[in-house]
């Protein structure tokens, strides 16, 4: 499944392509994905100047004038932009059609995508309640540490939730804990103020990290498998249940924590 540093890579890759760019019309294959495909697609968009590509979580905005088309990569989507002239092919479900003889093409064969449409000045339910972009200024361990008082469940679960920070998918929290030496069974009410600020700087080089690998390793702002930005090897501690721990030798423990699978070091993580 695409994580944030997937869909940050494609945002950067597709925006020097789309800013700026006239929507001359909209091709639809089918008319639903997860969801219906928004009506303001065929209806609103054609004539419109995409003037900006944002991101917001693992969404992607094509801001213009009238609103901004909301689209989710699901579990198996993917962004080009192609000639117009090059067929589609099996699971290209959505065109929209550049001046300049260019389409942007979403292809979806599970189809858990979506295109959806936020009209300017609103912000649509999906976005609504999120909380803050960990590569953002409103990201620090002040943030953490007052949103988690009095809280009892275990801090990896709380990196993951939504409302507290967006985009902390399973290996990056998983990740970000070893290097921070925290425990993600540790309820995260009972994480230190001083261990939250180490935290969160560990999320943010986490997530750099994967979307600068992310740029070198997609081609043609496709990942070809979902594959998260990070070279295996790189992994301190996600896939490597029972292997050693690389800062203290000990193996690496295994667990459910959440329905999640989690590992991590009981030497190093406290
Ligand atoms: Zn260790």
């Amino acid at each position: 499944m695409p994580e944030l540093p997937e869909v940050e890579t494609t945002r950067r890759g597709l925006a020097p392509h789309l800013e700026r760019r006239r929507v001359l019309g909209a091709t639809l294959r089918r008319d639903t994905l997860r969801w219906p495909i928004a009506p303001e697609i065929s209806d609103l968009l054609p004539g419109q100047r995409i003037e900006a590509v944002r991101r917001r979580a693992k969404y992607l905005l094509l801001d213009t004038q009238p609103g901004s088309v909301l689209l989710h990569l699901g579990m198996s989507g993917s962004l080009r932009v192609l000639p117009e002239a090059l067929p589609p092919r099996t699971h290209d479900h959505v065109d929209l059609l550049l001046e300049g003889g260019h389409v942007l093409r979403f292809n979806d064969p599970r189809r858990f995508g979506c295109v959806l449409w936020q009209p300017a000045g609103e912000v649509h339910p999906l976005l609504a309640g999120l909380g803050p972009e960990p590569l953002s200024e409103y990201f620090h361990g002040r943030h953490l540490h007052l949103l988690s008082r009095g809280r009892t469940a275990p801090v990896k679960n709380f990196l993951m939730d939504q409302a507290v920070v967006v985009g902390v998918g399973n290996i990056y929290a998983a990740e970000a804990l070893h290097a921070a030496g925290i425990s993600p069974l540790r309820p995260a009410g009972r994480v230190s103020l001083s261990r939250y600020e180490r935290l969160a700087g560990e999320v943010r080089r986490v997530l750099d990290h994967a979307i600068t690998r992310g740029g070198t390793t997609l081609r043609d702002f496709i990942s070809p498998d979902g594959a998260p930005g990070y070279f295996e090897q790189e992994l301190a501690v996600y896939g490597r249940g029972g292997e050693p721990c690389r800062r203290c030798g000990r193996p690496l423990k295994e667990a459910k924590i959440g329905q999640r699978a989690s590992v991590w070091c009981g030497g190093c993580q406290r």
